[in-house]
């Protein structure tokens, strides 16, 4: 099997709270997309196999201004929102989702609406080095499949849930179920229709996604946890995002929403949790102790959570914890830009915000920092999604972007006698913008 290589200079994240850099460095992957191994010019043998492929033909080298990350893991995004990002974010969530979101996810059950837009949106994502995105579609199965078919044709690593929501109280009446028993039979033939599709690339994969408490039945969730473990899919919801999100669920069934999934069979190891702005120490407990992760939103958070996500405590707790634009409740689709996000959140929660207060604003200790944020975009999503991504390591997949500082309108500027490789990482996270991300790569295959 012909195996290709990269050389350049590398940054990623093995280890939470670290990061490595290295000059040079040569990362060989098979056919496969699989690494096969990494050679630092340190090693004996580093030579010898960038001269063997040098020989085939089979190198890239990049250049001193190019640098290479693994692909952005973006863990929660709503692919029908991207027409209306941007819009009404200065609204309450409720009556976001039925101004602009409910009327316009309902409109992807027409085959020319969805062609417009799907296409347009994983190519931006691509654009910016999502290589892994985690959406949600729409209830319509049809639209949703045809959103694999399009991460699939382009390229990108996909998790993707069609939506189920079936409570007619909850819901408008243009865009719910028919009924629960329909439901359940659309997200078992969706999730059929998707291991088709991905016909054993393992590129794309199909989630269970109850959209969230308020909208879904018990007796929807309960079928729905029957079919994550008969399939052994993957499942996104939200979770608490709001204190209104959080009130329901104790109203309603005296719970709280994680164990509310947890007793209807959807929490599991490949489980993501949206936001999960009010978590119990209880809750915490379940989630570790079954694995789930959370994606934290932080934009998103700003405009409809009520309150600051307890980041900090996640990571030091060793959740399995990544990053989500949240489009379009998150208006940026970028994940560079959602490591930024989430350092200013933990530096304004840190501080807290009411001026009426001399002293104390905020909670003590709780910022973090660019590197750790860099892990959750990188190496905590994949270990979110346990999916084997995120980290240039042998076994794991070759997803991976440049982000060239001398690109064309690139706003990136590096200094060699001023930034140190930090300095450098942390420039590359706040300035890189489309125009600078020169190449990305999924499963060893070049899609930008
Ligand atoms: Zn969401």
């Amino acid at each position: 099997m012909s195996k290709k290589a990269i050389l350049g200079h590398v940054f990623h994240a093995p280890v939470k709270g670290e990061f490595e850099h290295l000059v040079n460095a040569c990362i060989e992957f098979d056919e496969l997309g699989k690494i096969s191994q990494v050679v630092t010019p340190d090693q004996h043998d580093y030579q010898s196999i960038v001269q063997k492929h040098q020989e085939q033909n089979t190198l890239t080298t990049l250049s001193d201004s190019q640098y290479l990350f693994p692909g952005l893991v973006d863990l929660h995004t709503h692919a029908p929102q991207w027409p209306q990002s941007g819009k009404g974010l200065d609204l309450p969530l409720f009556d976001w989702l039925n101004q602009y979101t409910f009327p316009l996810e309902s409109k992807y059950k027409d085959a020319d609406f969805r062609e417009r837009f799907y296409p347009e949106l994983v190519d931006t994502l691509i654009a910016h080095g999502t290589t892994t995105a985690m959406y949600f579609a729409t209830i319509d199965n049809a639209a949703s499949e045809y959103l694999a078919k399009v991460c699939k044709q382009k390229g990108q690593r996909a998790l993707i849930g069609k939506v189920s929501m079936d409570e007619k109280s909850m819901c408008p009446d243009y865009y719910v179920e028919k009924s629960t028993e329909i439901a359940l039979s659309d997200a078992e033939a969706f999730i059929q229709n998707i291991i088709a599709i991905d016909d054993k690339n393992g590129l794309v994969h199909p989630v269970v996604t109850p959209r969230f408490v308020p909208t879904c039945s018990t007796e929807l969730l309960a079928g729905l946890g029957k079919l994550v473990q008969h399939y052994q899919c993957h499942v996104q919801t939200h979770a608490s995002e709001s204190d209104w999100a959080r009130d329901f669920s104790h109203e309603k069934y005296q719970k709280t929403d994680v164990e509310i999934y947890h007793e209807t069979q959807l929490l599991t190891r490949r489980t993501v949790l949206a936001h999960s702005i009010f978590l119990s120490e209880s809750d915490k407990h379940t989630i570790k102790e079954v694995g789930a992760g959370i994606a934290h939103c932080p934009l998103s958070n700003m405009y409809f959570a009520d309150a600051a996500f307890p980041l900090r405590e996640a990571i030091d707790q060793d959740l399995h914890v990544g990053l989500g634009s949240d489009l379009s409740g998150g208006p940026i689709p970028s994940i560079f830009h959602a490591c930024l996000d989430a350092v200013s959140h933990s530096r304004v929660r840190e501080a807290g915000t009411n001026t009426h207060l001399m002293q104390n604003r905020g909670e003590p200790n709780t910022r973090v920092s660019f590197v750790e944020a860099f892990w959750m975009a990188t190496h905590g999503g994949g270990l979110t999604l346990d999916l084997p991504i995120g980290v240039f390591q042998p076994g794991y997949l070759f997803d991976a972007i440049v982000v060239d500082t001398n690109a064309k309108h690139s706003q990136v500027r590096v200094y060699s006698d001023l930034d140190s490789p930090r300095d450098i990482l942390e420039k590359i996270i706040v300035h890189t913008t489309e125009p600078a991300i020169s190449s990305v790569w999924v499963n060893g295959n070049k899609v930008k």
